[in-house]
């Protein structure tokens, strides 16, 4: 039987369509960018 944990756990990260960096999970809500690109303070 297959561990449902271990499945989500390497589940490929997302990364951020503009400089490629892996997103964090708490960015899941947001668009494909990471926090630096996403960021209005930029
Ligand atoms: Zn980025």
């Amino acid at each position: 039987m297959m561990n449902v944990i271990e499945f989500f756990r390497n589940l490929p990260k997302k990364q951020c369509s503009s400089c490629g960096n892996v997103i964090q999970e708490q960015a899941d809500c947001y668009s494909n960018l990471c926090d630096e690109c996403n960021s209005p303070a930029r």
